[in-house]
């Protein structure tokens, strides 16, 4: 597909291409993901960059990663490292950056482009919005700014700034400027979202907006405004929890005569009882999920589905599956809810299609990372393959399968199956290793001749539970497990019998 948007493709609401800017409209699209380092890379900011990044695949444009690190006290590099780290984790690359390809400091990729790395630039913009009269210092303190505030609402009135400052002819004497305020027209402010349609905002409630704190230091609203305009950014798809920075970002545009991008505010990410999902929990960080053992496959998958649908029922998709298929036209308004379960499910499907050698590899860092060497390859398929069912994680396959390689301490009671004698289990553990010591190592990997071997040690004493749970027990060390015979299998005839033969030392050291 072209990387221009054909303007049919504007189904939601005609009416707009009407009054979009023509050269709006024939722009190349080009898309960026704009976040701040200020934090941990929340699930919902990986989110936005794979829907803006989708978007650029999907019409063949161009996606752009920009940091935005212009509030200097609350930005940090080991954020940034985690925003770059997690979008190429996720495997959203990005097209293009101010610096050479292996700049030190930028990893030997393109970029991203920093704020703090183009103050010159901004600059440049904020003398000219005070040159013609489009913004000015403001010398008011805080302390005439709560007084003004009060003033307001003593009269009744909604509390914004005052405009004190707009009509100085002079510098006040002995005061310093403050900050630069940009001077809000008292006009309604309308602008059309590809996800909601006609916006419009009064802008008359909001005030002289400050832009910078000073001539080098620009804020966010401002910014980004000049950042958008000389990226030649078409689209801005970023969070609802934006939509009211867009209308002082418009008006900006018309003071600057610069390009109005064509907005889209996707939906927030609720939790199930349909709360915001805050920035503030820790579990809510992308490598949270990472470090638990999502495959990013999973999660790109999740997360674009979230929101979104695609056209048939075929809900597990790879990334390329989705580039062919996304689009803003079906992105729901309301809030998307985070349905874990749902991840979970996308995640074993993934985990699934995935080679066995590939999901090995992925696994064994896991079992590094527990302390728990892996020198069998051979071994680790056989769990692997035998834990595929029932992980949802990465992380389960260690959880589940560290026992098969480090029998782990356990107490003797907890072989007694339903509070029995340990001398009754006794007697059930040595039956069970006589029968299986009778069968071949090669007959071990046969379920139905494990089976065949215990099952008639069942019928004696009148169930399974006798026999299976302390075979279990001595096989796993653990309360919960997959059946003696799928142990067995995996261990073969020569470690199983080990350890039948540790859990029967144990359980004479307790006669
Ligand atoms: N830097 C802003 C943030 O991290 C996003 C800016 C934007 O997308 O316009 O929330």
């Amino acid at each position: 597909m072209e990387g221009v948007l054909p303007i049919w493709n504007f189904r939601r609401n005609r009416s707009i291409i009407g009054k979009m800017e023509a050269s709006a409209i024939k722009r190349p699209i080009r898309v960026r993901m704009a976040p701040s380092p200020t934090g941990s890379l929340h699930i919902g900011t990986a989110r936005t960059a794979l829907c803006n990044w989708l978007f650029a695949r999907h019409v063949g444009g161009a996606f752009v990663v920009r940091i935005e690190d212009t509030d200097k006290e609350r930005s940090e590099q080991r954020y940034e490292n985690e925003l770059i780290d997690g979008f190429l984790w996720l495997g959203l690359g990005w097209d293009e950056g101010p610096n050479p390809v292996g700049t030190a400091g930028d990893r030997g990729d393109l970029g991203p482009y920093r704020q703090s790395e183009r103050t010159a630039i901004y600059k440049k913009y904020l003398e000219q919005l005070l040159a013609d009269g489009s913004a000015y210092y403001c010398y008011c303190s805080k302390e005439d700014l709560e007084t003004q505030r009060q003033g307001m609402i003593a009269a009744g009135l909604p509390p914004k700034y005052s405009g004190h400052c707009r009509h100085l002819e002079a510098p006040p004497a002995g005061k310093r400027p403050e900050v630069i305020r940009f001077k809000v027209p008292e006009t309604k402010v309308e602008f059309h979202d590809l996800i909601r349609g006609k916006v419009v905002f009064d802008a008359a409630l909001f005030g002289d907006l400050v832009i910078a704190k000073d001539l080098e230091t620009p804020l966010y609203n401002f910014a980004v405004v000049v950042d958008d305009e000389l990226m030649e950014i078409s689209h801005v798809i970023r969070g609802e929890d934006h939509i009211s920075n867009t209308p002082k970002q418009v008006l900006m545009q018309k003071a600057l005569g610069f390009h109005e991008p064509i907005y889209a505010h996707i939906p927030l990410i609720l939790n199930a009882d349909r709360s915001k999902m805050s920035k503030r929990f820790n579990d809510v960080a992308l490598a949270n999920y990472r470090d638990r053992g999502y495959l990013p496959e999973a999660l790109v998958n999740f997360l674009a589905l979230l929101g979104w649908h695609p056209k048939g029922n075929k809900e597990v998709l790879s990334a390329d599956e989705l580039v062919a298929q996304f689009d803003l036209e079906r992105m729901q308004q309301a809030g998307a809810v985070f349905n874990e379960e749902k991840l979970d499910w996308l995640n074993r499907e993934h985990m699934k299609l995935l080679p066995i050698k590939d999901l090995m590899a992925r696994v064994k860092p896991f079992f590094a990372r527990a302390g728990v060497a892996v020198d069998d390859e051979a071994l680790l398929e056989k769990i692997v393959t035998l834990q595929l069912s029932r992980a949802k994680t990465l992380g389960d396959f260690v959880a589940a399968g560290t026992f098969f390689f480090a029998m782990p301490a356990y107490e003797a009671s907890l072989l007694a199956w339903k509070g029995a004698p340990l001398a009754e289990m006794k007697s059930s553990l040595e039956d069970a290793r006589t029968a299986l010591a009778a069968i071949p190592a090669e007959a071990f990997a046969d379920r139905e001749r494990l089976l065949g071997a215990l099952d008639p040690l069942a019928a004696a004493r009148q169930g399974r539970g006798p026999v299976f749970w302390p075979l279990r027990v001595a096989l796993s060390g653990q309360s919960a497990s997959p059946d003696p015979m799928e142990i067995m299998e995996v261990l073969g005839r020569e470690e199983s019998l080990r350890r039948i033969d540790a859990a029967l030392k144990k359980l004479a050291a307790t006669a």
